[in-house]
């Protein structure tokens, strides 16, 4: 999708971090934008900043997990708009700790939210994608679900989840008109989830590993937009090779873990979690 003046874009997971940066980046590209998030307050405000500098911008509060949440932001984007040409599944939650120290209640949450909300919103735009002949869609996944990390296992788990629903979809797709494709960042400077574990002082990238900053996630983002390609690694170095490996080689993930200190790192951030 090349040109991106007034193409309607439902955006989750706007209200802070990767997100709302993401909001500001499709404003500027002259998009119209539905912006959701459960936190009502930021997401007013950065709607109000788009609107402030000539953007046509919706907040939609809600929670993504909650299906009745999804049929109102579905409704209203519609009654709005009239149309949806692109979805960004942006909104996650992480967890870090021991798998025999998080709790029912935590895995059953972060599931629903990282995975089956992208599931259901990614169903819920596709009739009208399909109808349209035209679509795209971007699942933001991690680098956590194609490199099995330990002490992330859910995390993990819900991304790897994310990565096949998205190109398995994708193929549905072919002749369509409509594209799905994956982001798979690593650890995120500047903003995010990384930088709030960062701060809070759990969680630093192994220098062997390093980070990739927000901009970079979001210039994919749009890169996405535009090409529809499969997935896309935002990663500090060519790491597809090791990847592939550890795919043959399964014990690789292992050796791979300790010898980057991810291991050790995420330990590290489990314990202080009091999880590990
Ligand atoms: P973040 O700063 O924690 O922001 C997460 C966003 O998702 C917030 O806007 C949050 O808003 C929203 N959200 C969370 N639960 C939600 C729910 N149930 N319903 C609606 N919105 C919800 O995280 P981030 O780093 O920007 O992460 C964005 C995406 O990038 C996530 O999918 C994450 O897994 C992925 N990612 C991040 C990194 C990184 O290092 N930062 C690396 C790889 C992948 P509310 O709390 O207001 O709902």
């Amino acid at each position: 999708m090349n040109d991106l003046q007034d193409k309607v874009a439902l955006l989750t997971g706007a209200s802070r971090g990767l997100g709302a940066l993401i909001a500001r980046a499709l404003a500027a590209e002259g998009m119209r934008l539905v912006l959701v998030a459960r936190s009502a307050d930021p997401l007013m405000r950065l709607a109000d900043s788009l609107r402030a500098g000539g953007a046509e911008a919706e907040p939609v509060p809600g929670d993504v997990a909650d299906a009745a949440a999804r049929e109102r932001l579905m409704a209203r984007t519609l009654e709005r708009f009239g149309r949806i040409d692109v979805l960004i599944n942006n909104a996650g939650i992480e967890l870090v700790g021991a798998l025999s120290d998080v709790g029912d209640d935590e895995i059953d949450r972060l599931f629903a939210v990282n995975t089956v909300a992208t599931a259901q919103l990614t169903r819920a735009v596709l009739p009208h994608m399909l109808a349209q002949r035209s679509g795209v869609i971007v699942n933001m996944a991690s680098m956590a679900g194609k490199a099995a990390v330990p002490y992330n296992s859910i995390y993990s788990a819900s991304k790897a989840a994310v990565i096949h629903l998205t190109l398995s979809l994708r193929d549905e797709l072919v002749g369509t008109g409509v594209t799905a494709s994956v982001i798979c960042p690593g650890f995120v400077t500047g903003t995010g989830m990384y930088e709030d574990l960062r701060s809070e002082g759990g969680m630093t990238a192994p220098a062997l590993v390093g980070t990739v900053s927000d901009r970079k996630v979001v210039r994919t983002v749009l890169k996405a937009i535009r090409r529809g390609g499969p997935e896309y690694i935002v990663y500090r170095g060519p790491i597809r090779p090791l990847i592939a490996l550890a795919t043959l080689f399964p014990r690789m993930y292992s050796v791979f873990n300790s010898m980057t200190g991810l291991r050790t790192a995420f330990a590290r951030a489990a314990r202080a979690s009091n999880k590990g």
